[in-house]
C-alpha cells in the first residue's frame, strides 16, 4: 500500500487502467496516509466520509467495461475555498463555519465528471489572505519538510497534502501567488493559468480580477492532465475565455524530451537583483538558470521596471475588491449570524462581522474600503489600477524579446510558523515575484529548482508567458524538470525529512 501514495497521478492512472490497484484501494491508500500524518501536517480541514465508495463506483464502471477519462480513479485534494455540495465550504473563516453550497464550483463539477475521487477540503489562510496558512481559522498547516515551518498560502494545505503524499493532485486559487509560492517551499509544481482560462465560477471570491484556480502536483506533466481536465470556458463566469487550449498534458509530455529548450529566449528581470533573495534561492536560482543555458536556452536581461511597484499596487486593488466581495457576509445569507437581544439589524451584522472574520481579514476590509472611499479613491485605487497597466506594458514589452521570463518563486525558504504573523509588511513582501502575474492576467508555473545551500530547504523557480501560452509554460517546465530531477538522481520530494518513515 505505502507505494500506492508514491506514485505520481499519471503512474496511478496508468495503473488504475491496466487493472493492477483498484480506485478503492488507492483511495484508501491515501485516506491512511491522511490518518497518519495528518495530525501533524493538519492539511485538511475535512476529509470525506464517501471516497471510497466514490472510489468503488468508478471501479464498477471500468469494469463494466466503460471506457473513463484518463484521470478517473485517481484522489484529489480540493482548497476550501471551491465550494462543494458533498462537504462543508468554509474559506476557513469562521463566518463560513459548517456552510454547505447548494451547487459545487465547475473545476469541482469537472473533475468529479472526470472521475476523480475528491478526498476533503485543505486549509488555507481565511479567505485566501496571507502567505502562511497561519491566518487559517483553524490553525495553521504544518511543512512536510519541517513541521515548526509554514507550507506557504494562502494553499498550504493543498501544497502540504500533496508534499506529504496525502494527495497525488489538489486544486488550488492563486490571486498573488496561493499557489506558486506553497509549491515553492513544499518542492511541488503550481500553475496559475491565464486569467479566464480556468473557471471562478465557486470559488470564494477574493479579488476577482486576480483570482484564478489552479492545480497543485508533484509533477508537471500532472499539472497539466489536472489543468485538462478543469480548464476551458464555462459560462457561468463572466470573465471565462472562449480560447481553444491545446493539451497541457501533451505539452509537458512533448516537453520532457528538453528540445524545446534549445534556443529559447529566457528573460531575466534586471530589476529583481540577487541580493533581494535569500542566498541559498539566488543561487538555486542561478544553477537552474545555467542548466537551462547548458541545454541551449540563451538567458536575456530584461528590464520591467514597474515590478518594484507590484505589491505597492496588488495591496490597494486586492483589499479594495475583496471588502466589496466580502460585504455578502451579512449574518443574513451566509453562515455565522450572532444574535444581539433588542439590536437593530446593523448591530447583529456588525457583532457577526466582528466574531466571524479574523484580524488579516478585518484588516483587509479596512484598508479597502479606506482605498475606496470618495476623498481617497483616486489617490489610492486610480493610482494602483495605472500602475497595474504599468505593469502589463512591462510584460508586453519583454514578451516582444523573450519566449518566457524566470524569477525564484519567491525570496525565501520557508519560514518559521510565528516569524511573520504580527508583521503583516513582511509576510505581503512573499509576493514579490508572483503577484505582478496576477496584476496583468499572465500565466505562471513554480517547478522545484532544488534545496538552498544554507538550510537544506525546498527552492522553486518561477516561468511566466505571454497570456494564453499556458502550453509554452508545461513545456518549459518538464523539460527543465527532467533534467534536474536526472541531476538529483530522484524527485526532490523523495528527501523531505518530515517524511521519512513515514509510508515508504
Ligand atoms: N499572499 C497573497 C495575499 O495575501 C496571495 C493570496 C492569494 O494568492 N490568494 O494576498
Amino acid at each position: 500500500m505505502g507505494d500506492i501514495i508514491r506514485l505520481t497521478a499519471a503512474e496511478l492512472a496508468e495503473k488504475l487502467r491496466s487493472g493492477d490497484v483498484s480506485s478503492a484501494e488507492a483511495t484508501q491508500a491515501h485516506l491512511d496516509r491522511i490518518a497518519q500524518v495528518d495530525g501533524d501536517v493538519h492539511a485538511f480541514l475535512h476529509v470525506s466520509d464517501h471516497a471510497v465508495e466514490t472510489a468503488r463506483d468508478i471501479d464498477a464502471r471500468r469494469l463494466a467495461g466503460e471506457d473513463l477519462p484518463e484521470l478517473a480513479g485517481v484522489p484529489l485534494a480540493v482548497k476550501d475555498v471551491l465550494v462543494t455540495t458533498d462537504m462543508p465550504s468554509t474559506s476557513a473563516s469562521k463566518i463560513l463555519e459548517g456552510y454547505m453550497s447548494p451547487y459545487d464550483a465547475t473545476v469541482v463539477a469537472r473533475a468529479r465528471a472526470a472521475g476523480l475521487v475528491p478526498l476533503g477540503k485543505t486549509n488555507m489562510d481565511e479567505f485566501a489572505m496571507g502567505s502562511s496558512t497561519e491566518h487559517s481559522a483553524y490553525g495553521p498547516t504544518h511543512n512536510p519538510w519541517d513541521l515548526d515551518r509554514i507550507p506557504g498560502g494562502s494553499g498550504g494545505g493543498s501544497a502540504a497534502a500533496v508534499a506529504a503524499f496525502e494527495a497525488p493532485l489538489a486544486l488550488g486559487s492563486d490571486t498573488g501567488g496561493s499557489i506558486r509560492q506553497p509549491a515553492h517551499v513544499t518542492g511541488t509544481v503550481g500553475v496559475k493559468p491565464t486569467y479566464g482560462g480556468v473557471s471562478r465560477y465557486g470559488a470564494i471570491a477574493l479579488a476577482s480580477s486576480l483570482d484564478q484556480v489552479g492545480p497543485v502536483t508533484r509533477t508537471v506533466l500532472d499539472a497539466g492532465l489536472l489543468h485538462d481536465v478543469i480548464g476551458g470556458h464555462d459560462p457561468h463566469d463572466a470573465t471565462s475565455l472562449t480560447t481553444e487550449w491545446p493539451s497541457f498534458a501533451a505539452a509537458a509530455r512533448e516537453g520532457a524530451s528538453g528540445e524545446v529548450l534549445r534556443g529559447l529566449r529566457v528573460g531575466v528581470v534586471k530589476e529583481l537583483p540577487d541580493d533581494g533573495f535569500q542566498p541559498g534561492v539566488a543561487r538555486s536560482f542561478r544553477d537552474a538558470l545555467a542548466t537551462l543555458e547548458a541545454a541551449g536556452a540563451e538567458i536575456v536581461e530584461i528590464s520591467a521596471p514597474n515590478f518594484e511597484y507590484a505589491v505597492a499596487a496588488y495591496y490597494l486593488i486586492l483589499p479594495a475588491e475583496a471588502s466589496s466581495n466580502l460585504a455578502k457576509f451579512d449574518s443574513v445569507r451566509f453562515g455565522l449570524r450572532s444574535e444581539v437581544a433588542g439590536g437593530t439589524v446593523e448591530d447583529v451584522m456588525s457583532v457577526t462581522r466582528d466574531a466571524g472574520f479574523g484580524p488579516e481579514v478585518k484588516r483587509r476590509i479596512i484598508l479597502g474600503t479606506y482605498a475606496l472611499s470618495a476623498g481617497y479613491y483616486d489617490a489610492y485605487y486610480g493610482s494602483a489600477q495605472k500602475v497595474r497597466t504599468l505593469i502589463q506594458q512591462d510584460f508586453a514589452r519583454a514578451f516582444a524579446g523573450v519566449d518566457v521570463i524566470a524569477t525564484p518563486s519567491a525570496p525565501t525558504t520557508a519560514f518559521r510558523l510565528g516569524e511573520k504573523i504580527d508583521d503583516p509588511l513582511s509576510m505581503y513582501l512573499n509576493d514579490l515575484t508572483t503577484i505582478p502575474a496576477n496584476l496583468a492576467g499572465v500565466p505562471g508555473i513554480s517547478i522545484p529548482s532544488g534545496l538552498a545551500h544554507d538550510d537544506g530547504l525546498p527552492v522553486g523557480i518561477q516561468f511566466l508567458a505571454p497570456a494564453h501560452e499556458d502550453a509554452r509554460l508545461y513545456r518549459v517546465g518538464a523539460a527543465l524538470e527532467a533534467l534536474l530531477v536526472d541531476a538529483w538522481g530522484g524527485p526532490l520530494l523523495d528527501r523531505a525529512p518530515a517524511l521519512e518513515g513515514g509510508a515508504r
